[in-house]
């Protein structure tokens, strides 16, 4: 196949102002954060984004991502492939101030001197996407008990991808 590579890095502001449309792929193997969360690293992240200014002159990046990823089942720890597509709406901003600025239907996503790291962002959504705690469905399972309500709370706590949602949080 020939799918076109998501670049790394973009001009967030000039893509808008072109209106541009992207589609391609991200490899999960130029995703570290995601990959250490995987029982494999072989698939791919495709993605279809378009970006543009909106009439209250936000510069936004409205995307749609699928993937299927293959994790590890917490009940009987054999691999299971879970898909994710989500759709996501991400307003950009250069400051703290303008992220508290944003409304509600954008999540915003910082510019760094004027560059976005797209593929970093990409990540993000994934990574907010997955299961708290990967496990097959009930009856695909090896194993027939559920997880008490008490493990899954413990889980919560000590899932490492949590500030990301906290970040996301930041400008209420
Ligand atoms: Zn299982």
């Amino acid at each position: 196949m020939s799918e076109k590579l998501i670049p790394e890095h973009i001009d967030p502001f000039r893509f808008a102002e072109q209106q541009l449309h992207l589609i391609g792929i991200v490899n999960i193997s130029d995703m570290k954060r995601l990959e250490a969360a995987l029982q494999s690293s072989d698939s791919v992240v495709a993605v279809d984004l378009k970006f543009g200014v909106d009439e209250q002159s936000i510069t936004f990046l409205k995307g749609h991502l699928k993937t299927k990823l293959t994790l590890q089942c917490q009940r009987c720890l054999e691999p299971f492939v879970y898909e994710i597509i989500s759709n996501f709406a991400l307003g950009i901003v250069n400051t703290l101030d303008e992220a508290k600025a944003l409304p509600e239907l954008y999540e915003p996503a910082l510019a760094k001197e004027g560059k976005l790291a797209l593929r970093e962002l990409i990540e993000d959504e994934v990574i907010l996407n997955l299961p708290i705690i990967p496990k097959h469905g009930a009856d695909e399972c090896e194993v027939n008990i559920s997880l008490s309500e008490a493990e899954e709370k413990q889980e919560k706590r000590d899932n490492p991808f949590k500030v990301l949602e906290s970040l996301k949080d930041k400008r209420k």
